[in-house]
C-alpha cells in the first residue's frame, strides 16, 4: 500500500550580512533584514538615520514597502529544502520564474517506495482516502512492471547505468501528480514576498497555500522585519492563510 508523504520544510541557508569597513551606520537587525536597510541606505549614503521615524530597521524596511523600492530586497536571498510535495503542487511552485529549483529526478532516482501525497480534502473520509492509495498503488505497480519490461528490452545496452535510465524515464510516464517530489528552492526575499502574496492566499490551493504559509514562518523567524507585515489567519475549515497589506504592490 502507499504511504503518505509528510510535509517537511527546512530553511537550509540565508544572507549573511558584513557591514564594510569605513561606513559609520549599525543595526540590531538579522543579517537578512541589515542587508535591505543597508542596501536602501546606500543608495542615498543617510548612515546617521536622519529621519527618527525610519531609525529602527523594522521602519526602515516598512518604508521600503510603502514605497514600492522592492528592489532593495533582492539583495537578501532565502534557501528552503522542501519534502512530501506532490508533483502537481511543485509544478506550480516551479512557474515562479525568479526563483532557483534543484529537484529531485525521476530518471535516476526509481520511485522505489510508492510515497504519495493525499490533498486535505480525501484525507478527511477514511473511504476516499483508501480508494486514493489504492489507485496510487496500481500506478506503482505499473511503473514496476515497466520498469522490468523497458530494462529487458534494453538488456543488449552493456552501460547499466544507461540501461536503468532509459527504462526509468520512460516508466515514469504512468507515476502520479500525487507522487512525492523534494526540491531546493532558493530566491531573493523580494520573491519569497510574491510568492506567499500570491500562493498564501484564501483561493490558492490548498496544498500550495500550506507551504506558502509554513514558507512565511520560516522566513518570520529569519528576517522579522521583513515579512512582519503578513498576519495568519484561520480559513473557515480550520487552514492557515496569510495576506498583507502590501500584497498587491508585491
Ligand atoms: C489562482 C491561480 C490560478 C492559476 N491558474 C493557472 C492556469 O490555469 N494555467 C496556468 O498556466 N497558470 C495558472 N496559474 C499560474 C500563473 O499563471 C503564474 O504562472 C504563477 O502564478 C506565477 O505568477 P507570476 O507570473 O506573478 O510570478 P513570478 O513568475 O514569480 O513573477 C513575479 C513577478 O515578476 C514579474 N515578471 C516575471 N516574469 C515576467 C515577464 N516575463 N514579463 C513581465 N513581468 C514579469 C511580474 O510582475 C510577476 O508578477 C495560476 C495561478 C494562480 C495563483
Amino acid at each position: 500500500m502507499a504511504t503518505i508523504a509528510e510535509l517537511d520544510i527546512q530553511l537550509i541557508g540565508s544572507t549573511s550580512f558584513t557591514k564594510p569597513e569605513g561606513v559609520q551606520w549599525d543595526t540590531e537587525a538579522s543579517d537578512s533584514s541589515a542587508m535591505v536597510e543597508f542596501a536602501g541606505r546606500a543608495c542615498y549614503e543617510t548612515w546617521d538615520k536622519p529621519n527618527p521615524h525610519t531609525a529602527a530597521n523594522d521602519a526602515y524596511v516598512r518604508h521600503i514597502l510603502d514605497v514600492g523600492h522592492l528592489t532593495v530586497l533582492e539583495h537578501s536571498s532565502a534557501t528552503m529544502y522542501l519534502r512530501g510535495v506532490s508533483r502537481s503542487c511543485s509544478h506550480e511552485i516551479m512557474r515562479h520564474r525568479h526563483f532557483s529549483f534543484s529537484q529531485l529526478s525521476q530518471r535516476y532516482v526509481p520511485a522505489e517506495e510508492a510515497r504519495v501525497v493525499v490533498p486535505e480534502a480525501v484525507l478527511k473520509d477514511e473511504r476516499l482516502t483508501q480508494l486514493f492509495l489504492q489507485t496510487a498503488d496500481v500506478a506503482y505497480e505499473a511503473y514496476g512492471e515497466l520498469l522490468d519490461g523497458i530494462s529487458e528490452s534494453f538488456a543488449h545496452e552493456p552501460n547499466a547505468v544507461l540501461r536503468m535510465k532509459q527504462a526509468r524515464q520512460a516508466a515514469r510516464a504512468v507515476l502520479p501528480n500525487c507522487a512525492e517530489t523534494r526540491f531546493v528552492m532558493s530566491g531573493s526575499l523580494r520573491s519569497w514576498r510574491h510568492f506567499i502574496g500570491m500562493r498564501a492566499a484564501e483561493h490558492a490551493d490548498p496544498e500550495i497555500r500550506r507551504i506558502a504559509v509554513q514558507c512565511l514562518g520560516l522566513l518570520r523567524s529569519e528576517a522579522p522585519e521583513v515579512f512582519g507585515d503578513f498576519s495568519i489567519t484561520a480559513l473557515r475549515d480550520g487552514a492557515e492563510m496569510a495576506t498583507s497589506p502590501y500584497v498587491s504592490d508585491i
